[in-house]
């Protein structure tokens, strides 16, 4: 799978990295799935990170707020195709935690890096269920 991304999308989720250093952002990201599998995003939504112990390396969308925006998802005839987060002074690559925490298998789970404040790399990761297990699978990330 590939996702694709408007550049006034990306620098959104990444500024949103920018503001919440040196703790994480979170997001939603809601799209729709095109006829050869790939995810397109139409719009980022920011959360607030719930996460209230190490809101420095943990994330956590309250699923009271993730409902809501589904609905208004549903109203605008999008889904939810992906989520992003940031990692302040960490590398751009999934943790054993986000892994763990990921529930939402077909989705995007895109990651910024955000050192000393500024956004560097963004990747995306395709999660991807098999039976009991999941996994992380790199995903080419298209700016349009
Ligand atoms: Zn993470």
């Amino acid at each position: 799978m590939a996702l694709f991304i408007a550049k006034p999308d990306l620098e959104e989720l990444r500024q949103h990295g920018e503001e919440t250093y040196p703790f994480e952002c979170c997001g939603v990201l809601l799209g729709r799935v095109d006829d050869v599998g790939g995810k397109r995003v139409h719009e980022v939504v920011r959360c607030s990170n719930q996460r209230t112990e190490s809101p420095h390396n943990r994330y956590f969308i309250d699923p009271r707020e993730l409902v809501g925006i589904q609905r208004r998802a549903h109203e605008r005839e999008l889904d939810i195709v992906g989520f992003y987060h940031s990692h302040p002074q960490h590398p751009a690559r999934w943790s054993a935690t986000d892994l763990e925490e990921a529930h939402w298998p077909g989705c995007s789970y895109v990651i910024t890096s955000v050192m000393n404040g500024v956004a560097t790399q963004t990747n995306s990761f395709d999660l991807v269920a098999e039976g009991e297990s999941k996994s992380f699978q790199n995903e080419e990330l298209h700016v349009e």
